[in-house]
């Protein structure tokens, strides 16, 4: 089976920039941990390489003795959350992805001119979090264009800003329900250009082959999304490891597009390649 592999599959830049620079806080460290605020990164097998480096998960930053080391993830924080990390005893890096902090921006600003902001995005996600602290009292997360139609009247000018990593033509739907609403309303569509990238890849992929298959971990929200798009439009096969692989799903498959996560290795991508080319 012939295997026809995304350019844009695995690692975004704002990823492997995060990666790299825990990386090299902990090569600094000498052997002394370095801890991340949250996951830095939803895949296991990454996770265990960090580790192996002395990188690991903080669930308490508070409780880390004085002068550990602790970065802010890709994902960003809410200014709040950044400040109180900057009062403790400890060594604070930012690994902040600059188009996220580029978000950050906006929405804060649009909250300084009154503005109610709507940041298109999974509520629950850290992206998410960090953008509604930075947009205030005023934020509001929404899913799509129903919540648009449902949401009170805030009485003040609308702003509309998506998370990083959202579909561009739910943002597109989104942004014409709030134009409804509110005409002079600010819209600018802050889905990056590697989640474009990604995801404009998968046309090109279902029209060379007969499916596709999504490589990435359950936990990551941008790899279960990218296989829903892909589902759309062929048959999808979504794994975190080359040893899910089952060869009788690809039966009559000439060809295979691949395509992995923003927080998938490069190493088990290439797994998973080696083994679909030899079913
Ligand atoms: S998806 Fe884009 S904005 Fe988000 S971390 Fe990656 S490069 Fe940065």
């Amino acid at each position: 089976m012939r295997v026809v592999r995304a350019k844009s599959a695995g690692f975004c830049w704002g990823v492997r920039r995060a990666v790299d620079a825990a990386a090299a806080f902990a090569r600094e460290a000498a052997g002394a941990p370095v801890w991340t605020d949250g996951p830095l990164i939803h895949n296991s097998r990454e996770v265990a390489r960090l580790a192996a480096l002395g990188v690991r998960t903080c669930a308490d930053p508070a409780a880390l003795p004085a002068g550990s080391r602790l970065l802010v993830r890709a994902h960003g924080v809410p200014p709040a959350r950044r400040a109180w990390l900057g009062s403790l005893p400890l060594a604070l890096r930012d690994a902040t992805c600059p188009k996220v902090t580029f978000i950050q921006k906006l929405c804060a600003r649009a909250a300084e001119e009154g503005r109610a902001v709507l940041i298109l995005g999974d509520p629950d996600h850290a992206e998410v979090v960090g953008l509604l602290g930075h947009a205030g009292e005023r934020g509001r997360v929404v899913t799509g264009p129903a919540d648009v139609a449902a949401l009170p009247d805030p009485g003040a000018p609308v702003a509309l800003f998506s998370q990083s990593t959202q579909e561009p033509a739910l943002f597109e739907a989104t942004a014409e329900a709030v134009r409804a609403r509110w005409p002079d309303a600010l819209v600018r569509n802050t889905v990056c250009d590697a989640t474009r990238a990604r995801q404009g890849e998968l046309a090109a992929l279902a029209e060379a082959c007969g499916a596709i298959v999504v490589v990435g971990s359950p936990e990551s929200a941008n790899t279960q999304r990218l296989a829903a798009l892909a589902a759309r439009l062929r048959p999808t096969v979504v794994v975190d490891r080359a040893e899910a692989l089952d060869p009788a799903a690809f039966a009559g498959v000439r060809a295979v597009g691949l395509t992995a996560g923003a927080s998938t290795p490069d190493d088990l991508i290439a797994e998973v390649e080696t083994r679909l080319a030899s079913f």
